[in-house]
């Protein structure tokens, strides 16, 4: 049996981030039921970090997140992990009033976003609609993420921190013995004082596994797909545009478009595929309030965006099992909070606290603890 101090169940985004800040604390074995790390939802993303996403908690996370992903230390990645983009929130006439509260909101969070005229935003994305657009919001700071980048530099300076990283490893059975718990994959057999739970959409499951009391995960998928930009111009400067309703987004990407209906279908924990129709309404939403005449879908796929009620992450020790740690529910914000996550996580597993930059954001352990739903 192979012993270590933390043992991390899932290697996308979270698991890879916390193995990453675990291995300075110990030793980390980080277990990934699939032979490649981030087949699931971190590979499936749109790649994008926004500050005026999510509920209060998700925004205090992308705020102090985004210096990692800005300055990453040194070795941990060759190429820039963000690149600017902007984000063009849209809104139509009767859509007006919700633009305006949403302006009012971000401004408290993140100040350089601002109210921009219907020219301007045609400008900023020229196949907008004037007959469509009625007012626009413009988050000039956002960017787009390198995830494949942020997700191998976690996975690199883990095992430069001498963690280790076992693919093709499902954790099957969890058992907790007096001061440890033993973790069982089909092949090998492990011991650990903390198991942390970072499988994604199956963490219920795995907690399931161990014993705990479910945080009631609720998977979302949410379907993406790639088309030819118009025939003319060079789209590569556009911001993301995300409909202030959430009803559709798009955004330039590798010369091509990115678009995707938002949808949030509940789902079980699964492999999840693009359904046609999820499709289909997206390009109906986008033709409506584009230029862009939609004739063929070069690629389409879908993930799981994993939600408890509240939408804020579960970070924390379960409420009655000692040593298993929660790190779920990241719905769609995954990658770009990815970084404050992993911090909140690990300081609350080595110091029993936040780190002070995340209480100075306002962040505090109960918002984020499963025992919101781990009733007695
Ligand atoms: C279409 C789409 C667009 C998105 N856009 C953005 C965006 O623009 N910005 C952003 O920040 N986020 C975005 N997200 C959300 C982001 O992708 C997720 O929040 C994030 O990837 C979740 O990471 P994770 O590590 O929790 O889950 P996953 O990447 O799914 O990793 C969980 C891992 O656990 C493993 N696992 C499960 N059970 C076991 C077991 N028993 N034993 C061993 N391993 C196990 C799985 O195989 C999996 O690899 C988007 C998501 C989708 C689907």
């Amino acid at each position: 049996m192979k012993t270590c101090d933390f043992l991390v169940i899932g290697a996308g985004i979270a698991g890879a981030s916390v193995a990453y800040e675990l291995a300075n604390h110990g030793r980390v074995i980080l277990l990934e039921r699939e032979s490649l790390p981030g087949y699931h939802s971190t590979g499936r993303s749109a790649a994008v970090l926004t500050e005026n996403y999510g509920n209060a908690i998700i925004r205090r996370l992308t705020v102090a997140s985004r210096q990692f992903l800005q300055r990453a230390p040194e070795g941990f990645t060759s190429s820039p992990l963000l690149s600017p983009r902007g984000v063009l929130w849209i809104a139509r006439e009767e859509q007006r009033d919700r633009l305006t509260a949403a302006l009012g909101e971000a401004r408290q969070l993140v100040p350089s976003i601002h109210a921009v005229d219907c020219p301007e935003a045609k400008r900023l994305c020229p196949v907008l609609r004037e007959d469509y657009l009625a007012a626009a919001v413009l988050e000039p700071e956002a960017m787009d993420m390198d995830v494949h980048a942020i997700h191998q530099g976690f996975l690199k300076g883990f095992r430069q921190r001498r963690g280790e990283l076992v693919t093709a490893a499902e954790v099957k059975r969890l058992l907790r013995t007096a001061h440890t718990w033993e973790v069982y994959t089909a092949h090998e057999q492990f011991a650990a004082g903390v198991v942390v739970n970072a499988a994604g959409a199956w963490c219920d499951e795995v907690g399931k596994l161990a014993g705990a009391r479910p945080i009631g995960l609720i998977p979302k998928r949410r379907t993406a797909f790639i088309v030819d930009g118009p025939a003319t111009g060079d789209l590569s400067a556009w911001p993301v545009v995300i409909d202030v309703d959430e009803q559709f987004y798009f955004k330039p990407e590798s010369g091509r478009i990115l678009a995707s209906p938002a949808d949030e279908t509940p789902m079980p924990p699964c492999d999840v595929y693009a359904e046609d129709y999820d499709v289909a309404l997206a390009v109906e939403r986008i033709e409506r309030a584009t230029t862009l005449a939609i004739r063929h879908i070069r690629r389409k796929w879908a993930g799981l965006r994993s939600f408890v009620a509240d939408k804020s992450p579960v970070v924390g020790m379960d409420r009655f099992l000692p040593g298993f740690f929660w790190l779920a529910g990241q719905g769609g914000y995954g990658i770009m909070t990815s970084p404050a996550m992993a911090r909140a996580a690990t300081g609350l597993m080595v110091e029993g606290r936040l780190p002070a930059d995340l209480t100075a954001v306002g962040l505090r352990p109960e918002d984020l603890s499963p025992a919101r739903y781990q009733e007695a």
